[in-house]
């Protein structure tokens, strides 16, 4: 049998940010690169609406072992998500 990939959506929001921008992935890792990659966009766009989320999410990376509870947190929210 065939596995198919499972596509699901969270939001910038959901993963502690300021809008309702949709990123998607198949899984939490990629969401959660996808909102990296939505916060740097932001930043650099002059929105700084998104400043401190982009700085939480720097913080991250720089400190692993800290953001265990928010990375476990963001993997368990995305796996209860229904399949898109
Ligand atoms: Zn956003």
């Amino acid at each position: 049998m065939e596995r198919k990939s499972t596509v699901k959506a969270m939001t910038c929001h959901d993963l502690g940010g300021p809008c309702d921008h949709e990123l998607r992935g198949e899984t939490a890792d990629e969401v959660i690169k996808a909102q990296d990659r939505h916060l740097k966009e932001a930043v650099d766009d002059s929105d700084t609406n998104h400043a401190a989320a982009r700085r939480a999410m720097q913080g991250r990376w720089k400190h692993p072992k800290k953001s265990m509870d928010w990375y476990n947190a963001t993997k368990k929210a995305f796996a209860a998500l229904p399949d898109d």
